[in-house]
């Protein structure tokens, strides 16, 4: 793996533009595994952290995993104007905070938002108002990662062992929904074999980076 082609800001020549990664999909199909790795071998690259209003699980962190607010609190910055996208996902609310993914694009860092299909829309349809200076318009990349078939993103939600089978049910529902938007994203990624997934990941990141 050539990782000298997504560089250290600090070895970054001037002018290199900081990317604002979109990644999305289905619960189970191989995000967060992706994503983990790209984050773990690419010190620049740093995952946005985003609000949300549902509860914290197991060892997640406050700030770390995500910024934990009450609806007021959310419903406050929405108010303000803050979020760059929110949604309503599973039932709660989730947003990522415009300042948040500014403040990393400036320090040279590229920015990796893990949001749902609905996010990725608002980000999309606000492009286009933004002054074409703006970071987040020069370094949007959208990327859908599917599963290789329905059959096999169930064996995985089941593998995981993390879910009900209700939970399971409901995430497979919703899968087919959100696999309607994979058009919508200006690369997609089928995860049937890891390593070739990621590589493709990697290889979208270098086309965006103009390498
Ligand atoms: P997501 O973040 O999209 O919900 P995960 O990254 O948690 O999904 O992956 C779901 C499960 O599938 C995990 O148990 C993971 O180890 C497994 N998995 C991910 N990618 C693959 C793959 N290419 N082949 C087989 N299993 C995979
Ligand atoms: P979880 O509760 O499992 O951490 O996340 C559930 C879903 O919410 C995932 O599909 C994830 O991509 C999405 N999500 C997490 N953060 C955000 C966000 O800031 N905005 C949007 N739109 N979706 C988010």
């Amino acid at each position: 793996m050539d990782n000298e082609l997504i560089e250290e800001p600090a070895a970054e020549p001037r002018g290199v533009r900081p990317l604002m990664i979109v990644v999305s999909a289905p619960s189970g199909a191989g995000k967060s595994t992706l994503c983990n790795r790209l984050v773990a071998e690419f010190p620049n690259v740093a995952y946005s952290v985003s609000c949300t209003t549902r509860e914290p699980r197991g060892e997640e962190r406050d700030g770390e995993d995500y910024f934990f607010l009450s609806k007021k609190e959310f419903k406050e910055r929405i108010k303000n104007g803050e979020f760059l996208e929110y949604a309503k996902v599973h039932g709660n609310f989730y947003g990522t905070l415009e300042d948040t993914v500014l403040y990393a694009m400036e320090e040279g860092r590229h920015v990796l938002l893990d949001i749902d299909v609905q996010g990725a829309e608002q980000i999309r349809g606000s492009l286009g108002r933004l002054d074409p200076r703006n970071p987040i318009r020069r370094g949007f990349v959208d990327i859908f990662i599917s599963p290789p078939s329905m059959e096999e993103l169930e064996r995985r939600l089941r593998g995981r062992g993390t879910d009900s089978d209700a939970v399971i049910k409901k995430r497979l529902k919703n899968a087919r929904e959100e696999m309607e938007h994979a058009a919508r994203y200006s690369c997609q990624i089928v995860n049937d074999d890891l390593d070739t997934a990621y590589e493709e990941l990697t290889k979208a990141i270098r086309a965006a980076l103009g390498e």
